[in-house]
């Protein structure tokens, strides 16, 4: 709880009864213990928590054992391909293609559940996430898009285990390491649990990200917000903010890209999932120029379970889902950066983390013997997140308009990108 391997899954608080809480959701967001604990939950939280441990390859055999295919980088899977929701409304709701709402929605008009466990922004404090329990399809769509600031999905873990019926459940790669840790434990909180899904993750921010914005624009009280959006829009969306004055204002999301030095979450730089390995189902957003440039909304697939990708046969043949499948070459190539950035990159900062003496995340598997030009490419991005989240670094950034930033940060991306393409493609 007190070291950068906290992942904000919310499982400790969701187990605790009461006992732990997150008190700080617009700072640091970390766990709190308020009452004592006895020994017996205080085994449960340590079993059931992600941040510590979680061993890859034994939860792959236990969840996966005839898994048709298997990479290091992308997980035991069925089939990959690039889709987006027939229904128009649905994709253009969703972050990217709205594969994962469609599905939600289609297993609801199946009857082969009864609610979605989803991320949708709090009623009361419109500027934070709030997980719930959606039971019909307008409510899927109002948890539908990416939140890109820490949220604690698995502290309804008591709403889950009350639930009367079954549900499906969609989280974050350590929030869904934590469910499958449960399902392995036979813990009653998660026994509603039919069918789990996830979007990609490449990383998370801190609430700073959404008070930084504001400054920016010349707003400083966040409790004036009435809506927040990440993925406002045609896809890729808009980063969008509403005021309680009606002001409303929006920046392009791969401009909005450049809050993610500053207040990149640091638990983030260690997790080593990008594609969302323990899902019956992910998604991610199908980075292609092809794509890009036609709008609309397009996802990359990963079916994973036999059970998930029947549901994917029965949704493309039911016309509810385009489905085109890829190999996982033209997969890995799509989201090359991704992958250096988590597969690479993520085991080379926990050796860093290691070497400084640091606890220290086991995944039971490690990637190793990187060419010395990486561990160098590691060391320069490793002291820019440094030197980025220093208050310093956040206010000077703060005095330039996030048009002006954002279109630097994207023309300097793509230039970064381009400079290290041959480091980061060589033996991806
Ligand atoms: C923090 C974050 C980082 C991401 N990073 C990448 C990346 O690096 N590369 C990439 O290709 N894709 C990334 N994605 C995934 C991408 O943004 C889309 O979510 C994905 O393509 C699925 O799109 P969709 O239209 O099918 O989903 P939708 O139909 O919009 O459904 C998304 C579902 O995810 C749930 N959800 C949204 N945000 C969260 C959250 N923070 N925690 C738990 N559940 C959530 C929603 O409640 C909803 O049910 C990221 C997503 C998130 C949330």
């Amino acid at each position: 709880m007190r070291s950068h391997l906290c992942t904000r899954c919310g499982s400790c608080v969701g187990l605790s009864g009461g006992k732990i809480v997150f008190e700080d959701k617009t700072g640091k967001y970390l766990p709190k213990i308020i009452s004592p604990i006895d020994d017996t939950l205080a085994d449960t939280l340590w079993e059931a928590c992600p941040g510590k441990q979680f061993n890859f390859p034994e939860f792959q055999k236990e969840f996966y054992p005839d898994a048709a295919h298997f990479h290091t980088f992308i997980g035991p899977y069925e089939r990959i391909g690039i889709g987006y929701a027939a229904d128009a409304l649905v994709r253009h709701e969703g972050a990217s293609g709205g594969i994962i709402s469609a599905i939600l929605i289609w297993l609801l008009k199946q009857q082969k559940i009864d609610g979605a466990v989803v991320l949708g922004m709090s009623k009361t404090e419109p500027w934070l996430t709030q997980a719930f329990i959606a039971t019909t399809p307008e409510e899927v769509l109002q948890g539908a898009q990416s939140k890109y600031i820490i949220s604690s999905t698995n502290d309804i873990l008591p709403e889950i285990e009350a639930f009367n019926g079954k549900l499906a459940y969609v989280g974050l790669p350590a929030q869904i390491q934590s469910i499958r840790k449960l399902q392995r434990m036979k813990h009653p909180s998660v026994k509603n649990i039919s069918y789990i899904f996830g979007p990609f993750y490449g990383n998370t921010l801190h609430f700073s990200s959404v008070n930084s914005f504001l400054k920016t624009h010349g707003e400083k009280d966040y409790h004036n917000i009435t809506k927040l959006y990440f993925r406002y829009g045609e896809w890729p969306g808009n980063m969008r903010v509403e005021l309680k004055s009606g002001r409303v204002i929006e920046l392009k999301k791969f401009h909005a890209n450049y809050l993610i030095p500053f207040h990149i979450l640091r638990n983030s730089l260690y997790c080593t999932d990008l594609t969302n390995e323990f899902t019956d189902i992910s998604g991610g957003d199908a980075w292609a120029p092809v794509y890009e440039e036609r709008g609309k909304g397009f996802s990359m697939v990963i079916s994973r379970s036999k059970k998930g990708d029947e549901l994917l046969r029965e949704m493309i043949d039911a016309g509810w889902l385009s489905f085109d499948q890829i190999t996982e070459q033209e997969a890995i190539k799509m989201h090359s950066h991704g992958y250096d950035f988590k597969k690479r990159g993520g085991f080379i900062r926990i050796k860093f983390r290691k070497w400084m003496g640091k606890s220290v995340p086991d995944f039971g598997y490690e990637i190793k013997d990187f060419p010395v030009s990486r561990y160098l490419m590691e060391m320069i991005i490793s002291s820019l997140f440094i030197l980025m989240s220093t208050a310093m670094a956040r206010w000077a950034v703060e005095q330039f308009s996030p048009k002006f930033i954002g279109g630097i940060f994207e023309k300097t991306r793509t230039i970064w990108k381009k400079s290290t393409h041959k480091i980061k493609r060589k033996d991806l």
